[in-house]
């Protein structure tokens, strides 16, 4: 478990971190989202005490992270793959970690062989690809077998197969029952990874919902109607606040009606429709919609 509470940080005259409280809930993959600038990677390092807040609260496994006395051992994080000695190997770079923190050198290869890097253990991190070096730091994470597990925006710079993998490892650890976070500006990412999600945007907290909930909260559906007296009906629908935009001649989209209504409103104006399709919005345009006052740079 993590919990925020009026988490504000501010540097100079950035307010990076605005009264954000939110929790993030054992068992699940909660995704962390928002546009670049919108104070994700500040949230995270907060919450593992390598920044302090100006103002409010960060709890991880119910306590503060510097009060834990192994904090390895019940919070992972991943928040700067390149955070590594370039010329250590993968393994003695994991087992420097390991004796420092009472974990058994057993570890070390388990978790080598989890990210699937057991065959380069021996050779310098410092010759490693990202990819590699994304694997080598959720091994780091991984290590001290924590129950919080956070990820700041793991598949960055990952090929498609380095990211299917991240996707099933992060499913993998919710289903043991572990807390995790994971951090990503892609929301198409997330709506395949994530159950839960925690939306900022410039600071502060926009969303604190599930997947399904979002786009039935913010996503506004549009109708597509096609009628050969489009231009009257068209009318009669704005007449009644809907907002119509042109596709093609005959064609046009209706937005803040639904497609029953539509229907209703032609019979009404006697006005002939050939056809009438609902569109539901998709979890990307519902996040498009939620971030757009909130987008740093343009
Ligand atoms: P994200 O991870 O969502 O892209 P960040 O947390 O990196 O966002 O940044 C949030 C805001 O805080 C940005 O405007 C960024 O420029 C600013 N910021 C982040 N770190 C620092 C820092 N160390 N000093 C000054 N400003 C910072």
């Amino acid at each position: 478990m993590i919990e925020a509470r009026a988490l504000t940080k501010r540097y100079g005259d950035t307010l990076a971190v605005d009264d954000l409280s939110f929790t993030v809930k054992p068992g699940q993959v909660t995704g962390f989202l928002g546009p670049n600038g919108a104070g994700k990677s500040t949230t995270m390092r907060m919450i593992v005490g390598l920044d302090r807040p100006t103002a409010g609260t960060v709890t991880v496994a119910g306590l503060p992270y510097r009060k834990h006395s192994a904090p390895l051992c019940q919070v992972g994080t991943l928040l700067d793959a390149k955070g590594v000695h370039r010329g250590r190997s993968a393994h003695s770079h994991l087992l420097a970690l390991a004796q420092t923190h009472g974990i058994p050198r057993r570890r070390v290869d388990e978790v080598l062989d989890t990210v699937g890097l057991a065959g380069v253990a021996h050779r310098r991190a410092g010759g490693f690809s990202l990819g590699m070096g994304q694997r080598l730091g959720v091994a780091t994470a991984l290590l001290g077998d924590p129950a919080v597990v956070i990820l700041d925006e793991p598949v960055n710079g990952l090929d498609p197969d380095g990211v299917l993998w991240v996707r099933t490892l992060l499913k993998d650890l919710a289903a043991q029952g572990r807390t995790v976070l994971v951090s990503s500006h892609l929301m198409s990412e997330m709506a395949v990874t994530a159950e839960h999600l925690v939306i900022i945007g410039r600071g502060r907290l926009l969303a604190d919902t599930t997947v399904a909930d979002l786009i039935a909260r913010v996503a506004v559906g549009s109708v597509l109607v096609r009628s050969p007296n489009a231009t009257q009906l068209a009318e009669l629908l704005v007449a009644r606040g809907a907002e119509v935009t042109g596709v093609d001649p005959g064609l046009f989209q209706v937005a803040g009606l639904t497609a029953e209504a539509v229907g209703d409103l032609a019979l009404a104006g006697g006005v002939a429709v050939h056809e009438l399709t609902p569109r539901r919005a998709s979890l990307e345009e519902a996040y498009m919609e939620l971030t757009r006052e909130a987008v740093e740079y343009r």
